[in-house]
């Protein structure tokens, strides 16, 4: 948008990255195979500046409709500015239980299930980003243990029965994952009963939270929070925050390629 003529400031909450400082390793982005999610953010912010954007870090804490355009409260600042990309993004709900900081846990079997080639890997969850995520991984691990706390699935039958037929999954329902096994990396879970199964990976898929609260006035929101659509003119959304089915660095740039070049159009007709 710096290039269009416009001065675009970006809020980018309290640090810089987002979700893929996270991560050691940004796979399936094209041209940068395994560069670490922090230098990644590192180019991504030092090309923004250099094109003139203004990188600011505070957490938008309301915005409102003005006339024209939006007024985007921090707890320090008001500013004022004729159109809002919003693009906050989604954190990975977390299991709380010990050892989930442990490397060899991760929310994303996408973007991390490479690294588990032939190795033994657990899921946690029962819907269906778990049950596809259990069958992601079916293909490339040696074996799935499907944990799933209630005592029926919350996925698709088709799924299901997708993950009852392969080879490499046991399903394990009404099970409750107590504890990530692991002293510098993982080495299995221990059970609710207190048995012990052994893996290598955990991958922990039940569900997200969008960043999306402050948002609502301006959009149409999904029952899970995500956004469906911009429903005031001059607010546009991308990324993470827009869908939990395609979380992946490529899409949400894509994303905001589109919502950058929508908000110029825009700017330049009103
Ligand atoms: C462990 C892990 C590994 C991953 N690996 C890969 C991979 O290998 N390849 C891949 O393509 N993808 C990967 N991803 C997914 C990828 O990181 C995300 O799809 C991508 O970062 C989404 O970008 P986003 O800008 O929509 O959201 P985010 O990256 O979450 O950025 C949102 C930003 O908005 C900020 N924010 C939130 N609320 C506010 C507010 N109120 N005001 C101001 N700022 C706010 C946040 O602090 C954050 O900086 C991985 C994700 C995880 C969790």
């Amino acid at each position: 948008m710096a290039r269009a003529g416009f001065k675009p400031l970006v809020l980018a909450g309290l640090a810089p990255g987002g979700l893929l400082t996270t991560t050691e390793e940004i796979d399936n982005y094209i041209g940068m195979p395994g560069t670490s999610g922090g230098h990644m953010a590192e180019i991504f912010l030092k090309h923004a500046t250099d094109a003139g954007a203004t990188i600011v870090y505070e957490e938008a804490t309301r915005i409102t409709a003005a006339s024209p355009g939006f007024t985007v409260e921090t707890s320090s600042e008001n500013y004022d500015v004729p159109a809002v990309i919003f693009a906050a993004g989604a954190n990975p709900k977390k299991l709380g239980v010990p050892g989930e900081e442990l490397p060899g846990v991760s929310s994303c079997a996408t973007c991390d299930g490479m690294f588990y080639s032939g190795d033994p890997v657990a899921v946690v969850g029962g819907g269906e980003s778990a049950a596809e995520e259990a069958l992601y991984l079916a293909n490339l691990a040696s074996s799935v243990d499907v944990f799933v706390r209630g005592a029926a699935w919350r996925a698709t039958a088709t799924a299901v029965a997708k993950l009852e037929e392969h080879p490499a999954v046991r399903i394990h329902m009404a099970t409750v994952v107590d504890t990530i096994l692991g002293e510098d990396e993982v080495t299995g879970v221990r059970l609710h009963d207190g048995s012990e199964v052994e893996v290598k990976g955990v991958f922990v898929a039940i569900g997200q939270t969008p960043n999306s609260s402050v948002a609502a006035d301006h959009t149409l929101l999904y029952e899970d929070g995500f956004i469906e659509e911009s429903t005031v003119p001059g607010f546009f959304v991308a990324g993470d925050v827009t869908n939990p089915s395609y979380r992946q660095v490529a899409i949400a740039v894509g994303d905001g390629a589109k919502a950058a070049l929508d908000a110029t159009t825009f700017l330049n007709l009103h």
